[in-house]
Protein backbone atom coordinates (compact mmCIF):
# COMPACT_ATOMS: atom_id res chain seq x y z
CA UNK A 1 0.00 0.00 0.00
CA UNK A 2 1.28 3.18 -0.51
CA UNK A 3 1.73 5.88 1.85
CA UNK A 4 2.16 9.96 2.42
CA UNK A 5 5.79 9.94 3.93
CA UNK A 6 6.26 12.74 6.44
CA UNK A 7 8.88 13.39 9.37
CA UNK A 8 7.77 15.76 12.44
CA UNK A 9 8.68 19.36 12.18
CA UNK A 10 12.11 20.71 14.37
CA UNK A 11 10.51 21.53 17.56
CA UNK A 12 12.02 25.26 17.06
CA UNK A 13 9.83 25.49 13.64
CA UNK A 14 7.01 24.09 15.64
CA UNK A 15 7.32 27.10 18.15
CA UNK A 16 8.32 29.79 15.67
CA UNK A 17 4.78 28.44 13.84
CA UNK A 18 2.70 28.56 17.17
CA UNK A 19 4.31 31.72 17.95
CA UNK A 20 1.41 34.16 19.99
CA UNK A 21 -1.14 31.60 19.32
CA UNK A 22 -1.93 30.19 22.93
CA UNK A 23 -4.60 27.85 22.79
CA UNK A 24 -3.88 24.76 20.60
CA UNK A 25 -6.32 21.73 19.35
CA UNK A 26 -3.81 18.96 17.62
CA UNK A 27 -5.54 16.38 15.06
CA UNK A 28 -3.75 13.54 14.40
CA UNK A 29 -4.22 10.41 11.74
CA UNK A 30 -4.82 6.68 11.68
CA UNK A 31 -3.17 5.80 8.34
CA UNK A 32 -0.44 7.09 6.60
CA UNK A 33 1.14 9.01 9.91
CA UNK A 34 0.54 6.52 12.23
CA UNK A 35 2.21 3.58 10.14
CA UNK A 36 5.56 6.43 10.32
CA UNK A 37 4.79 7.49 14.03
CA UNK A 38 4.60 11.08 13.23
CA UNK A 39 1.01 12.00 14.03
CA UNK A 40 -0.61 8.69 15.20
CA UNK A 41 -2.01 8.28 19.12
CA UNK A 42 1.54 8.07 20.54
CA UNK A 43 3.02 11.17 18.97
CA UNK A 44 -0.59 13.15 19.39
CA UNK A 45 -0.56 12.12 23.29
CA UNK A 46 3.52 13.34 23.42
CA UNK A 47 2.66 16.37 21.19
CA UNK A 48 0.11 17.47 24.09
CA UNK A 49 2.96 16.86 26.52
CA UNK A 50 5.36 19.28 24.75
CA UNK A 51 2.97 21.81 24.31
CA UNK A 52 1.78 22.35 27.49
CA UNK A 53 5.25 22.02 28.60
CA UNK A 54 5.81 25.31 26.72
CA UNK A 55 3.09 27.17 27.97
CA UNK A 56 -0.14 25.97 25.42
CA UNK A 57 -3.26 25.32 26.86
CA UNK A 58 -4.34 22.17 24.71
CA UNK A 59 -8.30 22.66 24.39
CA UNK A 60 -8.65 19.27 22.99
CA UNK A 61 -7.23 16.62 20.21
CA UNK A 62 -8.15 13.72 18.30
CA UNK A 63 -6.66 10.94 15.97
CA UNK A 64 -9.24 11.07 12.60
CA UNK A 65 -9.35 7.57 10.92
CA UNK A 66 -8.52 9.15 7.35
CA UNK A 67 -7.36 13.01 7.98
CA UNK A 68 -7.79 13.24 4.20
CA UNK A 69 -11.21 11.98 3.78
CA UNK A 70 -14.05 14.54 2.53
CA UNK A 71 -16.24 13.54 5.84
CA UNK A 72 -13.18 14.73 7.90
CA UNK A 73 -15.38 18.10 8.24
CA UNK A 74 -18.08 16.41 9.63
CA UNK A 75 -15.52 13.81 11.89
CA UNK A 76 -14.74 17.22 13.62
CA UNK A 77 -18.08 18.64 14.38
CA UNK A 78 -18.32 16.65 17.82
CA UNK A 79 -15.15 18.59 18.42
CA UNK A 80 -16.41 21.83 17.85
CA UNK A 81 -16.39 23.77 21.64
CA UNK A 82 -12.91 22.48 21.68
CA UNK A 83 -11.98 23.78 18.15
CA UNK A 84 -14.18 26.55 18.69
CA UNK A 85 -12.10 27.64 22.02
CA UNK A 86 -8.66 27.14 19.85
CA UNK A 87 -6.46 29.99 18.27
CA UNK A 88 -4.87 27.01 15.83
CA UNK A 89 -5.70 23.80 14.86
CA UNK A 90 -2.17 21.73 15.01
CA UNK A 91 -2.26 19.20 12.08
CA UNK A 92 0.20 16.16 12.55
CA UNK A 93 -1.12 14.84 9.28
CA UNK A 94 0.73 14.65 5.94
CA UNK A 95 -0.62 17.97 3.44
CA UNK A 96 -3.33 15.93 2.00
CA UNK A 97 -5.29 15.96 5.68
CA UNK A 98 -3.66 19.70 6.34
CA UNK A 99 -4.97 20.81 2.99
CA UNK A 100 -8.68 18.74 3.73
CA UNK A 101 -9.17 20.52 6.82
CA UNK A 102 -8.65 24.02 5.64
CA UNK A 103 -10.85 23.53 3.47
CA UNK A 104 -13.51 22.08 5.44
CA UNK A 105 -12.86 24.49 8.73
CA UNK A 106 -12.74 28.35 8.57
CA UNK A 107 -9.89 27.99 10.76
CA UNK A 108 -6.22 28.75 11.23
CA UNK A 109 -4.07 25.79 10.48
CA UNK A 110 -0.41 24.62 11.01
CA UNK A 111 1.33 22.05 10.14
CA UNK A 112 3.32 19.62 12.24
CA UNK A 113 5.06 18.11 9.59
CA UNK A 114 6.51 17.78 6.39
CA UNK A 115 5.10 15.59 3.93
CA UNK A 116 8.69 13.78 1.69
CA UNK A 117 6.84 12.08 -0.67
CA UNK A 118 4.68 9.05 -1.49
CA UNK A 119 6.20 6.15 -0.67
CA UNK A 120 5.83 2.46 0.09
CA UNK A 121 7.03 0.62 2.92
CA UNK A 122 9.70 -1.56 1.41
CA UNK A 123 11.07 -3.19 4.64
CA UNK A 124 9.59 -3.36 8.34
CA UNK A 125 10.27 0.10 8.88
CA UNK A 126 11.94 1.55 5.74
CA UNK A 127 10.02 3.94 3.30
CA UNK A 128 11.23 4.21 0.12
CA UNK A 129 10.07 6.60 -2.64
CA UNK A 130 9.03 4.85 -5.90
CA UNK A 131 7.47 6.83 -8.13
CA UNK A 132 7.59 10.25 -8.87
CA UNK A 133 4.18 10.48 -10.66
CA UNK A 134 6.74 12.10 -13.49
CA UNK A 135 3.96 11.59 -15.86
CA UNK A 136 5.71 9.72 -18.61
CA UNK A 137 5.94 6.13 -17.44
CA UNK A 138 8.55 3.98 -18.90
CA UNK A 139 8.70 0.35 -16.38
CA UNK A 140 7.57 -1.58 -19.18
CA UNK A 141 10.85 -0.96 -20.87
CA UNK A 142 12.42 -0.78 -17.26
CA UNK A 143 11.88 -4.48 -16.28
CA UNK A 144 8.92 -3.09 -13.70
CA UNK A 145 11.97 -1.21 -12.33
CA UNK A 146 11.54 3.17 -11.61
CA UNK A 147 15.34 4.69 -12.91
CA UNK A 148 13.84 7.74 -12.11
CA UNK A 149 13.64 6.82 -8.16
CA UNK A 150 15.70 4.47 -8.12
CA UNK A 151 19.22 5.81 -10.13
CA UNK A 152 20.33 8.65 -8.19
CA UNK A 153 20.57 10.95 -11.01
CA UNK A 154 17.13 9.68 -12.48
CA UNK A 155 18.65 8.40 -15.56
CA UNK A 156 15.88 7.04 -18.23
CA UNK A 157 18.67 6.30 -20.56
CA UNK A 158 21.15 4.02 -19.26
CA UNK A 159 23.58 4.38 -16.46
CA UNK A 160 25.60 7.13 -15.90
CA UNK A 161 29.06 4.87 -16.41
CA UNK A 162 30.06 5.42 -12.79
CA UNK A 163 28.44 2.36 -11.52
CA UNK A 164 31.08 0.51 -9.70
CA UNK A 165 30.63 -3.64 -8.95
CA UNK A 166 26.76 -3.15 -9.25
CA UNK A 167 26.86 -0.23 -6.76
CA UNK A 168 25.92 3.21 -7.19
CA UNK A 169 28.85 5.60 -7.56
CA UNK A 170 26.71 8.36 -5.37
CA UNK A 171 26.04 6.07 -2.58
CA UNK A 172 27.84 2.61 -2.48
CA UNK A 173 25.54 1.21 -0.16
CA UNK A 174 22.95 1.49 -3.19
CA UNK A 175 22.54 -0.64 -5.80
CA UNK A 176 22.97 0.37 -9.14
CA UNK A 177 19.65 0.93 -10.77
CA UNK A 178 20.55 0.37 -14.05
CA UNK A 179 22.34 -2.79 -13.06
CA UNK A 180 19.52 -4.19 -11.26
CA UNK A 181 17.40 -3.04 -14.70
CA UNK A 182 20.09 -4.85 -16.70
CA UNK A 183 19.55 -8.42 -15.14
CA UNK A 184 16.07 -7.84 -14.92
CA UNK A 185 16.16 -7.50 -18.41
CA UNK A 186 18.66 -10.51 -18.69
CA UNK A 187 16.21 -12.62 -17.24
CA UNK A 188 13.01 -11.69 -18.42
CA UNK A 189 15.02 -12.16 -22.16
CA UNK A 190 13.76 -8.08 -23.30
CA UNK A 191 17.49 -6.89 -22.76
CA UNK A 192 17.17 -5.25 -26.44
CA UNK A 193 14.66 -2.74 -24.66
CA UNK A 194 17.53 -0.81 -23.69
CA UNK A 195 18.60 0.20 -26.62
CA UNK A 196 15.28 2.05 -27.01
CA UNK A 197 15.95 5.45 -26.51
CA UNK A 198 13.94 7.56 -23.91
CA UNK A 199 12.90 11.09 -24.87
CA UNK A 200 14.38 14.08 -23.04
CA UNK A 201 12.47 15.20 -20.20
CA UNK A 202 11.27 18.46 -19.35
CA UNK A 203 12.95 18.89 -15.49
CA UNK A 204 12.03 22.90 -15.84
CA UNK A 205 8.40 23.29 -16.26
CA UNK A 206 6.26 20.58 -15.86
CA UNK A 207 2.81 22.41 -15.84
CA UNK A 208 1.17 22.14 -11.72
CA UNK A 209 -0.86 21.21 -10.40
CA UNK A 210 -1.66 17.86 -11.57
CA UNK A 211 -5.30 17.64 -12.75
CA UNK A 212 -7.07 14.54 -14.81
CA UNK A 213 -11.11 15.31 -15.49
CA UNK A 214 -12.55 12.03 -16.13
CA UNK A 215 -15.99 12.41 -18.43
CA UNK A 216 -19.24 10.69 -17.28
CA UNK A 217 -19.78 9.30 -20.70
S1 LIG B 1 8.74 6.12 -14.73
FE1 LIG B 1 8.95 5.98 -12.52
S2 LIG B 1 8.37 8.01 -11.77
FE2 LIG B 1 7.61 7.85 -13.86
S3 LIG B 1 5.47 7.13 -13.59
FE3 LIG B 1 6.78 5.33 -13.96
S4 LIG B 1 7.29 4.59 -11.89
FE4 LIG B 1 6.55 6.71 -11.69
S1 LIG C 1 25.69 4.57 -10.62
FE1 LIG C 1 23.75 3.77 -11.41
S2 LIG C 1 22.15 4.44 -9.92
FE2 LIG C 1 24.03 5.63 -9.54
S3 LIG C 1 23.74 7.51 -10.68
FE3 LIG C 1 24.92 6.12 -12.03
S4 LIG C 1 23.35 4.98 -13.22
FE4 LIG C 1 22.28 6.01 -11.53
Amino acid sequence: MIRSITQQKSEEEILRLLEGLGRVFIIGCGTCVTLTHTGGEPEVEAMKEKLSDKGKLITGGVVLPVACDNLTGDALTKYGQQIAQADVLFIMTCAFGVQTVAKQLKKLVVPALDTLFIGKETALGQFNEICLQCGACILGETGGICPVTSCHKGLVNGPCGGTNNGKCEIDSAKDCAWTLIYYRLKDLGTLDTMRRFQQPRNHQGEPKPGKLVISAS
